[in-house]
């Protein structure tokens, strides 16, 4: 089986960092066992292992601090059938301890990854819940005072019946990551390795010495089978089904029409501050308020004041097992950042998709059809310009009439936006005249 690492976004991590090497071990677990990318849902948590969810171009959730556990208790028992991953660090894993215990006592069919690399390196280095005592890290001596955290015998302690430690420099790691994803149950890999970034700058440690230590702490192999029982997803349903429902889904009530019988996918490709995450929300809440099936993807960089800032919307009359745009119908290119940020998709466009382009934003060769739109000579300023093109990707899609964008702003944005929203979507919606001149 192909790999199911995103292409267009190779790992970025520090040199030397073993993220990576979790990330390939992963890679190769899905391939044994012939997943294919819409059977995957990656649910990530804080810190630089929050990345993982980017790098793979599966179904995936970017959750908060020590939460993943709990969206992806949610994921999994609304879809069964669905492989859910949750990635986590030791920042994380201590954030949310409670919510991994409870993971213990419930069995839900999940696996968990703790990269554990003793450390928040993302945040500077300061001391987690498995730094050793003797370690020196930025929080001055406080982990000299506390005992670091055993996860292995914890988590086996509250229940649950597969737990696997190794070192990320293990020959068998990715075959332990294989048996934790089939393992009908909640599985825990904990899996030890190096920040180069943060962590070694002042404990110098190689991959021998992390071996070591894995072997000193006890290596995992997988069953705990005094903590063998029924899955709870199974246990649940079958504990539903004798009894009546109490709930009667009926979906969400449409207040607008929409012309759309098929999917189509929008990209955003903008900077920060150009509001494109809001104008792609907006996008996706008309869909919604008009009845149709909707995700949004979004991605912006930590730095929130600078860098791209790209979102991905997709809408369909029918509902969406699998959220990726392969081919967009349109890309909205309103900052060299964005477009920087996707450089394979342009060479896989076809005349199916349209383009409309700023003026002044370059892009690669493309064989899509293209609109150029002057935004400065229409006197709208960059951050206004997401909005502005939102009014012509309903005109030229032919989706949604201007009232209805207008009433789906009206009923969503805050106060202090709506009525300049609302003026800027009419004049993207007007650009007819205007373009036709700067093409
Ligand atoms: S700071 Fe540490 S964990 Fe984060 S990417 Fe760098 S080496 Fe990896």
């Amino acid at each position: 089986m192909p790999s199911l690492l995103n292409p267009s976004r190779p790992p970025v991590f520090c040199p030397g960092c073993s993220h990576e090497r979790s990330l390939h071990a992963l890679d190769k677990a899905f391939q044994e066992l012939n997943l294919k990318p819409h059977e995957v849902v990656i649910v990530s948590d804080i810190g630089c292992s929050g990345l993982f969810d980017v790098f793979f171009g599966t179904h995936a959730f970017h959750g908060l601090h020590g939460r993943a556990l709990t969206y992806a208790a949610g994921i999994k028992l609304a879809q069964p059938r669905a492989m859910v991953v949750v990635v986590m660090g030791d920042g994380g894993l201590g954030i949310g301890g409670a919510h991994v215990l409870a993971s213990c006592r419930r069995n839900l069919d999940l696996t968990l990854l703790v990269l554990n690399n003793f450390n928040f390196g993302m945040t500077g280095g300061q001391y987690s819940c498995t730094t050793p005592q003797e370690a020196r890290v930025a929080s001055a001596f406080l982990n000299n005072l506390e005992r670091p955290f055993d996860l292995c015998r914890t988590v086996a302690a509250a229940g649950a019946p597969f737990v696997v430690r190794r070192s990320v420099y293990s020959d068998d790691l990715s075959k332990k990551l294989s048996e934790a994803l089939r393992y009908p149950g909640f599985a825990v890999v904990d899996i030890w390795g190096l920040c180069p970034g943060r962590y070694l700058k002042t404990n110098p440690l190689s991959p021998k010495d992390v071996d070591a230590m894995v072997e000193k702490a006890g290596f995992w192999n997988g069953m705990v089978t005094d903590n063998e029982r029924p899955e709870y997803g199974s246990a649940y349903a079958k504990h539903l089904g004798d009894r009546e429902a109490t709930w009667n889904w009926t979906g969400i009530e449409a207040h607008l029409r929409a012309n759309l019988r098929a999917r189509h996918g929008t990209i955003f490709l903008g900077a920060a501050g150009e509001r494109v995450l809001s104008a792609a929300h907006l996008w996706a809440m008309t869909a919604v308020r008009a009845g149709l099936h909707v995700t949004q993807k979004s991605d912006y960089n930590i730095t929130v004041m600078r860098g791209p800032s790209i979102a991905e919307v997709l809408l369909s009359a029918a509902p969406i097992d699998y959220p990726g745009i392969e081919e967009p119908d349109v890309v909205v290119a309103l900052a060299r950042e964005g477009v920087e940020r996707m450089p394979d998709m342009w060479a896989r466009l076809t005349e199916r998709t349209l383009v409309i382009q700023g003026e002044d934003v370059p892009v690669p060769d493309h064989a899509a059809r293209k609109i150029v739109v002057d935004f400065k000579k229409m006197g709208i300023s960059r951050k206004n310009r997401a909005m502005a093109s939102l009014g012509l990707l309903a005109r030229l899609s032919g989706i949604f009439s201007i009232e209805a964008l207008v009433q789906a702003a009206e009923a969503t944005l805050t106060l202090s936006q709506r009525d300049a929203s609302v003026l800027l979507l009419r004049q993207g919606f007007e650009f007819r005249a205007t373009f036709e001149e700067s093409v």
